[in-house]
């Protein structure tokens, strides 16, 4: 199907694009407060590979509200007029993200959050203090130096943060507005702040820079919905005020709706995004899990939306465009909505987004694709293991000219993420594998499956290098780490599974009872739980840990899953171990009690599965140590852990030989 509307150029207010290709702001937090070379490489790969409109993310426009951009750092200018310079010449446009936090950030000088009201926020949960008038006319004033500052730096337009429960939002949302004044009550009296926001900020520039709004309905009961967003956005248009709108769905009390999961299918926000975005006379942006042209074209075609974003699939590949424009859409590397790299980086210990697919985010210029180095003498590479992490390795070797032979004991690539695809609303995270196996064969991978070598076939091969990537097994130890000197007696029953065995049987075998054991507490307990209940059981979730699915949380996996678990028969045992599994039970114990004592209990079970830190499968590492071979390994194989460093290893390994 010929790309008749997304490939078409548009504008917004004075700027044209050369297609409605947009990627949408999102925190990276790559600059850790200020634009840097690590950023501007950043947008400056998905400028080259064909975007129409960038928005960057937020800025903070005054020190009561800090975020991953600062309008009030010193020299920001300077890097601001860099990332102008560099992106100019491939004819992308960049807008900025205006930003106030509200309550939802904490000022710098330790004192209280600004808000409409005393509401406290659900993320810092600190009750802000309300704003004066005095405080109003300030950040208003704030807004609009920004985007004068943002004029001057050669940016190409503004983009005023009303959506995601931020400050404009906070005033706009009867459950955080609670003000008797002018700024407060009526819809008009709500929609006040952001009205002077939006009228000083089209002030304060000229008219050849842009000016639009982040929008969204929030879906908290008493909250913003689709209506109050369509009155907002008329409101701010009869005043010619803004340029464009930008819809998106959600705020931090119903997060996972922000940036929607492996589980939410295409343009999950088009049941609120299109009736906001057909009721706008300015150029409306849609955004939602899109990630081909194709799908963007649809939606333009279909009239929902003028604009589509296509965020995260550009984190994935920043050349989506040009790829899919050379007729080769199948080389896009896909997002997979795992969130485990972007969101899930963003608000874990690194606060600092990254990429499952693609490691090269921040660090383009040394680790994109199109930056890899051509090898002056090609080697024989040999891989073994056709896992993420094999694959990976396999494609970027190819890739700089070296003979690659990837040898797979299994009879199809893919290794764990074969069986963790099996999982319910999981199936998407074989898009990876896919993509993966379609590249190594396309760049002419001698690839042989049903192949196991040992440490004598490797010898034998007499490869020039071995990159080792052969995984992991489950440890059905018995071993939970609360008390590793109390492995859970009767673990050796014949009805005690790894999550491996659970969701590779064929056919699976309905029980009416399960218990899983969850000692990890990342995604394969939340895949053996819902493979147990779309079988029919009625399942126990035993966990040392005190939240479920700990390690998903920041990728926003944790919560969806119980939502679905509550169609079923679900049961969460949180700070809970495993005693003893008996024939048809099992013992559990608050994990905070010692055993003997009191506090323990029995739950059925017809089946029982066990997830423990797997065992590295790391015997041909040693084998192969005196061989004379030069030897990486990779992946799990080097340590079992997740597929973000499953992939990333992958990448350096392949660069490195
Ligand atoms: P990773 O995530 O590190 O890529 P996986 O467990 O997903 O690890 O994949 C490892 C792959 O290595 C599996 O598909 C497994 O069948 C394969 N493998 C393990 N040992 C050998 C071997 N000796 N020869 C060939 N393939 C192997």
């Amino acid at each position: 199907m010929p790309l008749t509307h997304v490939h078409t150029p548009i504008n917004l207010g004075p700027i044209a694009l050369k297609n409605r290709v947009v990627r949408t702001a999102h925190a990276t937090n790559l600059g850790a407060g200020t634009m840097n070379d690590a950023l501007i490489g950043y947008h400056l790969a998905r400028a080259e590979g064909g975007v129409g409109l960038s928005i960057i993310e937020i800025l903070s426009v005054h020190p009561s509200t800090p975020a991953t951009l600062n309008v009030f750092i010193p020299d920001i200018g300077d890097a601001y007029r860099k990332l102008v310079a560099a992106v100019r010449p491939h004819g992308m446009k960049l807008f900025q993200q205006l930003w106030h936090g509200g309550h939802n950030a904490l000022p710098l000088d330790g004192s209280p959050p600004w808000s409409a009201s005393d509401v406290p926020s659900p993320t810092t949960g600190v009750t802000p203090v309300p704003m004066t008038q005095a405080m109003i006319d300030e950040i208003v004033a704030a807004y609009a130096d920004t985007a004068r500052k943002c004029e001057e730096w050669g940016l190409d337009g503004v983009e005023i943060h009303c959506a995601h429960g931020y400050l404009p939002a906070q005033f706009l949302s009867p459950n955080a507005n609670r003000r008797s004044d002018g700024y407060g009550g009526s819809f008009e009296n709500r929609l006040r702040f952001l009205r002077e926001v939006v009228a000083a900020v089209r002030q304060a520039v000229s008219v050849n820079f842009a000016v639009g709004v982040r929008v969204a309905p929030d879906q908290s009961a008493g909250g913003i919905g689709v209506e109050d967003v369509q009155r907002a956005v008329q409101a701010l248009e009869d005043e010619h005020l803004i340029d464009f709108v930008d819809v998106s769905l959600g705020d931090y009390h119903a997060f996972p709706k922000l940036i929607g999961g492996m589980h939410e299918p295409m343009g999950y926000e088009m049941p609120t995004s299109a009736p906001i975005a057909r009721a706008a006379r300015t150029p409306a942006i849609v955004t939602g899990r899109f990630r081909t042209l194709e799908e963007a074209d649809q939606i333009i075609r279909l009239g929902d939306a003028d604009l589509v974003a296509l965020t995260r699939a550009h984190i994935a590949d920043p050349q989506l465009v040009n790829k899919t424009l050379a007729g080769h859409p199948e080389q896009v590397r896909p997002c997979i909505a795992c969130n485990q790299g972007c969101v899930g980086g963003l608000l874990g210990p690194a606060a600092r987004m990254g990429c499952t697919v693609n490691p090269a985010i921040g660090a383009e210029n040394s680790l994109d694709d199109t930056r890899l180095t051509p090898v002056a003498t090609p080697r024989r590479v040999l891989v073994v293991g056709g896992g993420p992490a094999g694959m990976e390795a396999a494609r970027v070797a190819a890739l700089r000219g070296h003979t690659v032979t990837l040898a797979e004991a299994a009879d199809d690539l893919g290794g764990t993420l074969r069986i963790a695809a099996r999982a319910p609303q999981r199936h998407g995270i074989a898009d990876i594998a896919v993509w993966l196996e379609q590249e190594i064969y396309r760049l002419g991978v001698d690839v042989r499956l049903s192949s196991y070598l040992s440490a004598d076939d490797i010898r034998s091969l007499a490869p020039d290098a071995v990159i080792l990537a052969t995984g992991s097994l489950p440890r059905m130890d018995g071993i939970q780490l609360s008390h590793p000197g109390e492995p859970i007696a009767g673990i050796e029953r014949p009805h005690v599974l790894s999550s491996w065995d659970l969701l590779l049987e064929r056919p699976p075998r309905p029980v009416k009872s399960a218990v899983v054991i969850d000692d990890v507490g990342h995604y394969e307990g939340i895949a053996a739980a819902e493979h147990l209940l779309a079988q029919g059981a009625e399942v126990h979730f035993v966990t040392r840990h005190a939240a479920f699915a700990h390690q998903m949380e920041a990728a926003l996996s944790a919560e969806p899953a119980l939502q679905r678990f509550a169609r079923g028969r679900f049961t969460l045992h949180l700070r809970t171990r495993a005693l003893a599994i008996g024939q048809n039970d099992v013992e559990l114990l608050p994990a905070y009690l010692p055993a003997g004592g009191p506090g323990a209990f029995r739950v059925p079970a017809e089946r029982v599965v066990f997830i423990s830190h797997n065992a590295p499968n790391r015997e041909l590492a040693s084998e192969l140590a005196t061989s004379g071979i030069p030897l990486q390994i990779i992946g799990d194989a080097n340590a079992p852990r997740f597929l973000p460093v499953a992939i990333r290893e992958g990448r350096l390994a392949g660069m490195a030989v």
